[in-house]
């Protein structure tokens, strides 16, 4: 990246004069399309004072430490994907070099990585990961079994040919400074379980092993304070999908609701007796010693802050811990909040009738959200037929209606547990109203991936059973009692479908019902055009938590 610096600069200086002078005369009349592009993510501050209160004098102490090291995650994660920052400096427009902090880079996340500053062409597929005129026979043709590891880069030599560098090498100076750090938490930690994680990282950090510390993180169960840390998710790298970025999420868990939760969780047997089908499809018993727990984010660094933000995390990904231990799935409350009032509350009020928009509310988002994550655990597993798994049977359509199940039965047990009375500050009528929206949130950018699919055609099942039905001005108007029927009927006929392991219909049901239709688009562009914002940035950090 650095050979390109002057040319780049140069091109830059006589773009963004050019553009500079031209868009001072509109300024008066209209907003650049940069500043558009950047108030659509909707500044928020992560803060949880009453949960801080909480916490011990040395907990609080440990917060900022934790979060130095998630700046370093940030720079690093800056390396991986795009290379030496300063090169941005140059942006004269202020609006494009914020929106360049957006998006860790001058292409676009949520639109296919386009380049968005002049001088920049396509964002290579491999970022800095390898070089960047590598090609995928090459990449083969490369004997070095490192060469896949989550925790290499690749670069070359003097003579051109490819090495591997373990990250524990190429960013020694960083993690020295991240292991130093950790030491001074490991000083100050009072959880055993916490310091065990902490000690496990540290070496990770030295040795790329980060088997050991996954381990103690699942065995971490009491410690208010969570640290997510390391090289991670390795969806950032599109040349193989195979190097981890680094990120951090500093968060404080929530133990009252979190307490809530455990309840619940015990009575998914119960749960999953009452499903809506024949009882050969409910033979499944589910697990009941499933961590799911809630937290407030204090700070996100790095990966998970590039572009849109994440919710909810389901970690780790090494399989071998996930046999041994489970994973941990970690709601993000404040987050979602955030979510919910700056874009689905937004949504709703322009999209749905006034008489039932008293029927969105936050707490209704929460449940159907969380219960999705535990929707997953529920159903069918094995084919009734005895003849394999679900999984296998539905081949290519698994992960649609893997997906449109959890939407579905996380409503379902939604409003069962408000039958029982387990569930008391919502009602059914605000569950179902929340869900609605909740899709249009979801589908507003497209239906192309798995979960987009799964969203329509649940939305589509909705709409043809006379869920709702649009009032004069093209409002939501819901008929509860319809779409209670729709959603048991919708929910009987995934579980048959996946237990059956249909996968012709499960094909051609997909590709009628899971597209978005002329009328939904037209919704959508009403949403599009209202100026709503399409995520959320975090005002985060030490100063706005008071910790200073
Ligand atoms: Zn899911």
């Amino acid at each position: 990246m650095k050979k390109l610096l002057p040319i780049v600069t140069f091109i830059l200086g006589i773009v963004l004069c050019f553009s500079a002078c031209n868009s001072k005369k509109i300024e008066m009349i209209e907003k650049s399309e940069m500043q558009i592009k950047v108030e659509e993510f909707a500044y928020v501050d992560l803060v949880a004072p009453e949960l801080i209160a909480q916490l011990s004098e040395k907990e609080k102490q440990l917060i900022p430490i934790f979060i130095k090291i998630a700046e370093i995650m940030d720079q690093l994660f800056w390396k991986q994907t795009f290379g030496d920052k300063t090169i941005l400096d140059t942006i004269s427009d202020t609006f494009m070099a914020d929106f360049a902090n957006i998006n860790y880079g001058p292409w676009e996340r949520l639109k296919d990585n386009q380049s968005f500053v002049p001088g920049f062409g396509a964002k290579p597929l491999g970022c800095q990961y390898y070089p960047e005129d590598i090609t995928k026979e090459e990449f083969e043709a490369f004997y070095d079994k490192n060469k896949s590891s989550l925790y290499t880069i690749l670069k070359r030599n003097a003579d051109g040919s490819l090495k591997t560098v373990w990250y524990k090498d190429e960013f020694k100076e960083d993690l020295d400074k991240v292991c130093a750090l950790i030491d001074e938490a490991i000083a100050l930690t009072e959880d055993s379980g916490l310091r065990y994680y902490l000690l496990e990282r540290k070496k990770a950090f030295q040795t790329d092993d980060y088997f050991k510390s996954d381990m103690a993180w699942m065995d971490m169960k009491e410690s208010k304070l969570d640290f997510i840390v390391g090289p991670i998710e390795n969806y950032d790298d599109k040349f193989q999908e195979a190097k981890a970025s680094y990120e951090a999420f500093v968060l404080i868990k929530d133990e009252v609701r979190s307490k809530n939760l455990e309840k619940f969780i015990l009575m998914l047997p119960q749960l999953q007796k009452e499903l809506p089908c024949e009882p050969k499809y409910k033979k499944f018993v589910p697990g009941t010693s499933s961590d799911l727990n809630v937290y407030n984010a204090l700070y996100y660094g790095g990966d998970c802050n590039a572009g849109s933000k994440t919710i909810a995390i389901n970690l780790p990904n090494d399989d071998r811990v996930a046999a041994a231990k489970g994973t941990r799935r970690l709601q993000l409350r404040n987050s979602m909040q955030a979510k919910f009032d700056k874009i689905l509350m937004p949504i709703g009020q322009l999209i749905i009738t006034p008489e039932q928009l008293g029927n969105l509310n936050f707490d209704a988002f929460f449940w159907n959200v969380t219960f999705h994550e535990v929707a997953h655990g529920l159903g069918v597993k094995d084919l009734v037929n005895g003849k394999g798994t679900v999984d296998k049977a539905l081949g290519t359509e698994k992960t649609s209606w893997e997906e449109a199940k959890a939407d579905i039965l996380g409503l379902f047990m939604v409003i069962k547990l408000i039958d029982m009375g387990e569930i008391t500050n919502i009602t059914e009528e605000d569950a179902i109203t929340t869900y609605i929206a909740g899709i249009l949130r979801s589908v507003r950018f497209g239906a192309a991936s798995s979960h987009g699919k799964a969203n329509m055609m649940c939305f589509n099942y909705f709409e043809k059973a006379g869920a709702f039905t649009r009032n004069e001005v093209g409002q939501y108007v819901i008929d509860y009692d319809k779409a209670y029927q729709a959603m048991n009927d919708w929910a009987k006929l995934i579980i048959e479908t996946q237990g059956n392991g249909d996968f012709e219909f499960a094909k051609q049901y997909r590709s009628e019902n899971g597209g978005i239709t002329e009328t939904l688009q037209a919704d959508l562009d009403k949403v599009n055009n209202a100026g709503i914002p399409r995520d959320i940035r975090f005002n985060q950090g030490i100063r706005i938590l008071g910790l200073e």
